[in-house]
């Protein structure tokens, strides 16, 4: 063991409070140093090892660097529009709403709760029913988390209801984008895949750095949504090109990476089509003609290699959603069970291209390690993985480290629209990562001083290199979206 790779605990506990170390455990902890040594539970998870300690204090001050999230501009957030949703059921609107209808909430009441005209306070006994089945999911873990972090209420009930919905409003104003994801989260920077426009000129686009989304270049071919801001009128599949041409100009050199989630359509098995091949289903897909099913998939596989050929010339690395289906009553698990074989086969047929391969195809995470400790240019990104299902991405992050190399394994995204509860799943990932490392140093399987290594790498030092952050912050920097 190299004594220097080793962060002495006065070290680490220099300017950390014990409390702050351990807020990011339970709820109800952070305001107190002795809760994190009663029986409150925390001591009991943490246990009182020095390797604990060590690991779990380092993992509590190391920024994150957060690779994918869906947050929308803070402008939106403060000044929202008419009939949108404004009250404490935001925070509950993407992901934790799957949880509870998966659970046995039916539309109706589901539409009222989520509704912006209806009372915020009497939503609460819409939700009381089903919340003490659905409060300990990583989705409910994570709203809890964020009460806590945010409005220091510990749990949902009948009293706490007006203060969470109090909280909301008051929380709710200029600069609590920075205060949420900076101050209380640590998190370096974002990466936001705007689910509104392929891309969002944020206003702060330092601290919310973007994807360049190719979902629409794929799916709605010929579609005015891409051709009108790139003035082209598109007659043929070179114009569709010329177009798609046009975004990268346009926005590549600010985009940190390209994105799609065109596994939710299909599966990702993208064969090489010629310009010839796809050109026939192009034209008759533009003019509203019926296209086979065969046809539609050649015209897919053509365009999505296009675009990533034109990512790895632009040095973009390509982001491809795999495994779980966010939602509830429509998966198919049959299909998404295929991804991990079809990741492999797209880091065969692009080798020079850089895949990061998103959510860790859960529940496929087993068999898409094998396609990172195989291909070179295969990343694996456990962004949303934490709150899908907190232990397995633990599990997943153990088998990793011990399967792969460290230098392509991404460890945190949000995946949020709100940016709320980016806080309660900050917490989850950093509780999660001190637990693999710690279990993996009780096991024998690493080093104290090897897990202490793996630290700054997992959680910010990859993304840094993987995603060129610090050159593309220079350049939104320099020069805006000019
Ligand atoms: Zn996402």
């Amino acid at each position: 063991m190299k004594k220097k790779n080793l962060v002495s605990r006065r070290s680490t506990l220099k300017g950390l409070t014990m409390a702050g170390a351990f807020a990011f455990l339970k709820p109800g902890l952070a305001s107190s140093v002795e809760a994190s040594e009663d029986k409150m539970g925390c001591g009991d998870m943490v246990g009182n090892s020095e390797v604990r300690k060590t690991i779990f204090n380092k993992v509590a001050q190391t920024p994150l660097v957060d690779t994918h999230e869906h947050l929308v501009e803070e402008k939106l957030r403060v000044n929202p529009g008419k009939g949108d949703l404004d009250d404490w059921t935001l925070l509950l609107k993407q992901y934790f709403d799957s949880e509870v209808s998966s659970a046995g909430m039916g539309q109706k009441d589901y539409d009222k709760f989520f509704s912006a005209d209806y009372d915020p306070i009497r939503k609460w006994q819409i939700l009381k029913p089903y919340w003490r089945f659905v409060k300990n999911t990583g989705y409910g873990r994570a709203v809890r988390i964020t009460f806590k972090r945010l409005y220091d209420v510990d749990d949902l009930n009948d009293i706490t209801i007006a203060k969470i919905q109090n909280s909301y409003e008051k929380t709710r104003k200029k600069g609590f984008y920075k205060y949420i994801l900076k101050d209380i989260c640590n998190i370096h920077s974002c990466q936001v895949n705007s689910l509104s426009s392929l891309i969002t000129e944020s206003a702060q686009p330092e601290l919310l750095m973007q994807d360049l989304s190719i979902l629409d270049m794929i799916l709605s071919p010929g579609s005015e949504k891409l051709s009108k801001p790139a003035g082209i009128k598109v007659k043929n599949l070179s114009d569709w090109h010329k177009v798609i041409d046009w975004w990268f100009g346009r926005y590549a050199r600010y985009a940190v990476a390209i994105k799609s989630q065109h596994a939710y359509y299909r599966d990702i098995d993208y064969e090489r089509v010629s310009q010839q091949e796809a050109e026939g289903a192009f034209r008759k897909t533009i003019s509203k003609q019926q296209v086979t099913a065969q046809e539609k998939k050649l015209l897919e596989d053509h365009i999505f290699w296009y675009a990533v050929d034109k990512a790895s010339a632009n040095n973009l690395p390509v982001k491809l959603h795999t495994g779980y289906y966010a939602g509830h009553n429509y998966m198919t698990l049959a299909r998404v069970v295929k991804n991990p074989a079809s990741a492999a086969q797209l880091c065969k047929l692009g080798p020079d291209k850089k895949f990061v391969f998103m959510h860790i195809c859960y529940p496929y995470y087993e068999q898409i390690i094998t396609v990172a400790k195989h291909f070179s240019n295969a990343y694996i990104d456990m962004c949303w993985a934490w709150i899908i299902n907190p232990v397995a991405a633990k599990d997943f992050l153990k088998k990793y480290i011990v399967a792969a190399p460290a230098n392509k394994v991404l460890t945190f995204g949000g995946d949020y629209l709100c940016v709320e509860p980016v806080i309660g799943h900050a917490a989850i990932a950093r509780m999660g990562i001190s637990l693999a490392l710690s279990e993996l140093v009780e096991d024998g399987f690493i080093t104290l001083s090897d897990a202490m290594e793996l630290i700054d790498p997992i959680m910010h030092e990859n993304a840094k290199t993987i995603f060129n952050i610090e050159q593309k912050q220079k350049v939104v920097m320099k020069g805006g979206w000019a």
